[in-house]
């Protein structure tokens, strides 16, 4: 509270260093002066937190002139030098980890439980583990250049630390970028500006402009931005595919997903049960890789089920700052609206609907942990990514049969295998079409892996030494021996 009333809940962009009012080129008489935006606290009530820019086109170009300004004396600072801001970075987000921590609830409804013990420090992890790669760039990608200046474009649901997985890499490899963060979770990348600032990283660097799509559209456009990196949609992401065609900007795309979660008859019950809470109720299952497709052998489904059902009974959904709960709160009512149809229409086509006995809270955007079971592979509700708290639930008889359902999407995000069987998963994993398969786990991040999908949930890697060639490229230097004549 005390952060956001310091900058009286109005906040403008952040760009060559300073804040700049939303829309400050335009003159005071003008009607679109100071366009702004409300950001709000789904998990109290939906009320406001702050008014924040809509970033204009001529917002993001003063941001990729800064940035484009600012290339040369970050490129020559060298690996060691900018090891030492990404260093200090990481060290300040550890610092302000309990205000970002509870912006970062606030503002997007997650558990203060994740945003503390799991997406903050994940982005300090992300910083030093880049810090770390800037030191060795020029020995171990020594035919590597920066690219230029990155543009850079995120979702709502992990906002700080899909800003980390996209600044450590650009910064690293010595690009400097504008962040647009999504509009309705913007608040944690303006503070993050702050800490930027704080620890004295060049202005210009760092750029963040905030806005909507349109905004998103204009900085995929502008034609100083020699890279567009995004998480978001598959929706959103063919519409910047389709407009960067022909420009010869590098992309990398972070898409959404369907992620199959196959458990074998032999697979420890009792933790495959934790293993669904964590897929699928991490984040309210807001998470592009989420486990939102359980295939469970048919012999261990029914007594799956029921275990499920008998667990579910004790989650609680409430405000995000309680320690106590497990599930926060979607992210905005128009979110809300959407699980609501989707799992109607599941219904409407067949599925057997089941969620706890207890109602959410209603002073929030809430909704409660949801199985659907009898689903049809073919269905909507198993196609379609619902990015809210609900699973469906399917079953098979065989290790093919779990394969080809597993693969029966248009997505390849990530899988997870359940089974005691070493063998059986070695030898299902690879068959699954997806970037990340994990075994008797799910959703386990590291700085040092790389993340990203296959098919429609995009490609490009983040994290892990793939995730550094998505920011630079390769150069091949021929030197002239010159012959001695004499
Ligand atoms: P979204 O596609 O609606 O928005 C993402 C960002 O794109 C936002 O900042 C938005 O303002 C911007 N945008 C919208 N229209 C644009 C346009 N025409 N041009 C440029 N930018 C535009 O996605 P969302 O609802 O914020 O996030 C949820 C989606 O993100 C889900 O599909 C999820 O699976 C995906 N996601 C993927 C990953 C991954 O690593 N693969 C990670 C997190 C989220």
């Amino acid at each position: 509270k005390e952060w956001l009333d310091r900058h009286e809940r109005r906040f403008g962009h952040y760009i060559g260093g300073s804040w700049r009012a939303a829309n400050e080129h335009f003159a005071a008489d003008s009607p679109r002066k100071g366009e702004y935006f409300a950001t709000n606290a789904p998990g109290r009530k939906n009320a406001k937190l702050a008014d924040v820019a809509q970033g204009t086109d001529a917002d993001v170009d003063a941001a990729v002139q800064a940035a484009t300004k600012a290339l040369p004396a970050w490129q020559k600072l060298g690996g060691h030098g900018r090891a030492r801001y990404l260093y200090a970075i990481a060290r300040h987000v550890q610092k302000h980890a309990r205000l970002l921590s509870v912006l970062e609830s606030l503002d997007n409804g997650k558990p203060i439980r994740e945003s503390r013990d799991v997406d903050v420090p994940l982005v300090a992890r992300h910083f030093y583990h880049h810090a770390g790669w800037a030191q060795l760039m020029e020995t171990e990608l020594p035919d590597s250049a920066p690219i230029g200046v990155v543009g850079q474009i995120i979702p709502w649901n992990f906002p700080l630390l899909m800003l980390a997985w996209k600044i450590a890499p650009a910064l690293a490899m010595g690009n400097t970028l504008v962040l647009k963060p999504a509009e309705f979770t913007p608040l944690t990348a303006l503070l993050f500006a702050e800490i930027c600032h704080e620890v004295g990283l060049p202005p210009g660097v760092v750029n963040i402009v905030t806005g909507d799509g349109r905004t998103g559209a204009a900085l995929t456009a502008h034609p100083g931005v020699a890279k567009i990196a995004f998480t978001g949609s598959t929706e959103v992401g063919r519409i910047i595919r389709k407009a960067t065609a022909g420009t010869g900007k590098k992309l990398s795309m972070e898409l959404g997903g369907k992620s199959p979660f196959v458990v074998f008859e032999d697979a420890d019950l009792d933790s495959v049960v934790e293993g669904v809470v964590d897929a699928i109720w991490f984040n309210q299952g807001q998470v592009c890789c989420a486990g939102s497709r359980i295939l469970a052998q048919e012999s261990v489904a029914p007594e799956l089920l029921a275990k499920l059902r008998a667990r579910m009974e004790t989650l609680r959904v409430g405000d995000p700052l309680d320690k106590a709960i497990d599930i926060g709160a979607i992210v905005a009512p128009v979110q809300l609206e959407r699980i609501q149809e989707l799992v109607k229409q599941g219904v409407d086509e067949g599925a057997s609907l089941w969620q706890p006995s207890w109602s959410c809270p209603t002073d929030g955007v809430f909704y409660p942990p949801t199985v659907l079971s009898d689903v049809q592979p073919a269905s909507t509700v198993a196609q379609v990514e619902i990015f809210g708290p609900v699973v469906v639930f399917m079953t098979f008889r065989t290790p093919e049969e779990a394969v080809s359902l597993a693969n029966n999407t248009t997505y390849g995000l990530a899988a997870s295998v359940w089974t005691e069987s070493l063998n059986l998963a070695l030898d299902v994993a690879p068959k699954i079409k997806a970037g990340t398969v994990w075994i008797n786990c799910t959703n386990v991040f590291d700085a040092a892996s790389g993340f990203g999908g296959y098919r429609e949930s995009g490609y490009g890697r983040e994290g892990g030494k793939e995730g550094l060639y998505e920011y630079v490229k390769p150069r091949w230097m021929a030197e002239t021996k010159r012959a001695k004549k004499d």
